[in-house]
């Protein structure tokens, strides 16, 4: 059985995993007003694995006998300045998330629940990718600056990410 404040501290953090989930699904919509359908493709791909991430706590809270309560998710960015701007918010957004598991982990530790720790691992290593994934595309757009043509060949590799069956399939038949 959970404690109280674990059982609390997860149910926060199912809410932080599906404002992540809000927060790439409006990044995916930004990048497909502006043309750029591999980059939204690559952000559905990570929204639902946000989604995925909430509902691995969800089970997690389910197998220890506690109680799961959703709480309100709060409405995400919707206007961004450029694909920049996108993945720079989208860099600091996982900083705040590994702090969030980071803070999660040590209250497992304080409360001795270390069933919670050895589930926490992976989010722990999930999160170093998560960052490296994040940061890589921001050096990368950085690169490539003010060249457009740059700018749709990184469109196009960030479209090969795996999972974004809906919007690359047209691409694959072309
Ligand atoms: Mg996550």
């Amino acid at each position: 059985m959970l404690s109280a404040p674990m059982q609390d501290a997860f149910n926060e953090q199912i809410k932080n995993e599906f404002y992540s989930a809000y927060i790439y699904l409006s990044m995916a919509a930004f990048f497909d007003d502006v043309n750029l359908p591999g980059m939204a493709s690559w952000m559905r791909v990570q929204a639902r694995e946000e989604a995925i991430h909430a509902i691995k706590i969800f089970d997690h809270l389910l197998d220890r006998g506690a109680r799961v309560k959703l709480r309100a998710v709060p409405q995400p960015p919707v206007e961004f300045a450029s694909p920049l701007d996108v993945f720079e918010q989208a860099y600091q957004h996982e900083q705040t998330v590994t702090k969030a598991i980071h803070d999660l982990y040590a209250k497992a530790i304080q409360e001795k629940d270390f069933a919670s720790s050895v589930f926490l691992d992976w989010f722990v290593k999930e999160q170093v990718e998560e960052e490296k994934a994040a940061l890589v595309i921001v050096e990368h757009i950085k690169m490539v600056a003010e060249d457009r043509p740059g700018l749709l060949v990184l469109d196009r590799e960030l479209a090969q990410r795996k999972g974004g069956t809906e919007t690359t399939a047209t691409q694959a038949t072309t």
